[in-house]
């Protein structure tokens, strides 16, 4: 068969590929990266006689072309929860911020997506409101073992455990005991326990023990969730990997003391992969006010000094991935009269910023776009299994992104596109911004407004 034609080419100076920074164009057809040259090169994908030119995009000099980037790590929350958030804004955020398909979690959203009705009822709800891609957990739960393979089949990513408290009742959690023959069950049907890492005796007993004089304060809230409560958890996930053979994904680490660990797993060739999120990386506990519930996520936002070490985590491929964990909530539910932080709901709200609050402060780390999109795009696909998406590359999905990585500007709750304008991050001064978002080789957003009806697919 020929090689289909391309109807698209994207030329830059400034193209991030697997192999670094490079000036290039990109040849798309049929949805699909076909070829990847030189300014100056011709391709083979050039129109066969008698078919229409392809279109040629010339991007500015101060815009990079990057690859859309995956988010692993969101809480859509419908159906159930819908006033939460939803698949409209959450997928119309995600356009804004560069990023081309989520995958989402398999709580927060009523019925939790543990068996495959509900799979169905979640996929029937997002029909129509699309705006990126999105693919699905499934969820490991007390009692839905045997629903394991029919999930499994019907194509969930990987199965999501809480080995604590999930924060909502009809989601129940895993003790670290049992850890080890659910990844036996997962490991058979070749598919990936991605892990809520923190010890549920661990946080029972600082909790236990906690000065409440002040609810308001955010210490409150770092001091019932303790360091040593994840680094349990790792160690858990790590003999359960070793017994078995599985593959785990430990989700929003928040705790650097896990590195070790994690890097001692690494080392001996068991399956961990991990993740964290911009707010671990960019706030720090000592900066947050009292009565300040946006703030609020399980596990905690620690100290400076913890982030620090997160970024080495980072730099050394300890990390492997950054991820949202988008998970919004009407703002009633913050707590927003009393401030209290124990009562307050645990999520934050961050989807469609992560790009720019993650280039701001690893370009001052003296990263380049290359690590980040490492961490926000290829990592986060090959965690979910997406082998078709996550980097510039021939055969690739052409899902792509025209990003100006100096334009500054200032974080503004009520300019998202999620459901509510609540967000840890308001006021902060960031450096880029999306100019443009292709998914599958159209453009879907551009200069702020989003193009054509939603065009994402449920995967
Ligand atoms: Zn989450």
């Amino acid at each position: 068969m020929p090689e289909p034609a391309s109807d698209l080419v994207l030329r830059a100076r400034q193209v991030v590929t697997p192999e670094g920074i490079r000036p290039a164009a990109v040849h798309v057809g049929d949805g699909r990266i076909l070829a990847i040259t030189g300014l100056d090169a011709m391709s083979d994908t050039s129109p066969h006689p008698g078919q229409d030119l392809p279109e040629v995009v010339e991007l500015d000099d101060h815009l990079v072309l990057l690859p859309g980037l995956v988010d692993s790590h969101v809480h859509v929350n419908e159906p159930g929860r819908t006033r939460w958030e939803g698949f409209f804004t959450a997928t119309r955020a995600a356009a804004a911020g560069g990023i081309t398909t989520i995958v989402d979690m398999p709580l927060n959203c009523i019925p939790p997506t543990t068996d495959v009705a509900a799979l169905r009822a979640k996929r029937d709800a997002a029909e129509g409101q699309l705006h990126v891609d999105v693919a699905v957990w499934g969820g490991a739960v007390p009692g839905n073992e045997d629903d394991l393979p029919a999930l499994h089949a019907a194509g969930v990513r990987g199965f999501k455990a809480f080995l604590c408290d999930s924060g909502v009742p009809e989601y129940g959690c895993v003790h670290p005991t049992d850890v080890a023959p659910l990844l036996q069950r997962i490991a058979e049907l070749g598919s990936t326990l991605i892990v809520h890492a923190e010890d549920p005796d661990i946080c029972a007993d600082a909790s236990a023990t906690l000065d409440l004089r002040n609810p308001r304060s955010h210490d409150s809230w770092l001091d019932s969730r303790p360091p040593e409560a994840e680094v349990a958890a790792v160690r858990a996930l790590v003999a359960a990997a070793r017994e078995t053979g599985g593959r785990v994904h430990v989700l929003h680490l928040s705790a650097a003391d896990a590195g070790e660990v994690i890097a001692d797993a690494r080392a001996e060739g068991l399956a961990i992969t991990v993740e964290t999120c911009p707010h671990y990386l960019t706030i720090h506990a000592e900066d947050i006010p009292d009565g300040a519930t946006e703030f609020k996520c399980a596990p905690p936002i620690r100290g400076r000094a913890n982030a620090d070490r997160l970024w080495d985590l980072l730099a050394d491929g300890i990390i492997d991935a950054v991820v949202s964990d988008h998970s919004p909530c009407p703002p009633e539910d913050k707590a927003p009269d009393t401030g209290d932080f124990m009562a307050a709901w645990g999520g934050i709200a961050s989807l469609q910023i992560g790009l720019p609050l993650v280039w701001t402060a690893a370009r001052d780390r003296g990263h380049d776009l290359t690590d980040v999109v490492r961490w926000m795009a290829a990592a986060p696909a090959r965690i979910a299994g997406l082998r078709d998406r996550g980097g510039i590359a021939v055969g690739a999905r052409a899902d792509l992104v025209a990003f100006d990585p100096d334009a500054e500007w200032t974080v503004e709750g009520t300019a998202l596109e999620h459901r509510h304008p609540v967000t840890p991050h308001q006021g902060r001064v960031v450096a880029g911004a999306v100019d443009t978002t292709w998914l599958a080789g159209v453009p879907i957003f551009r200069d702020g407004t989003h193009l054509g009806p939603p065009r994402g697919r449920m995967r």
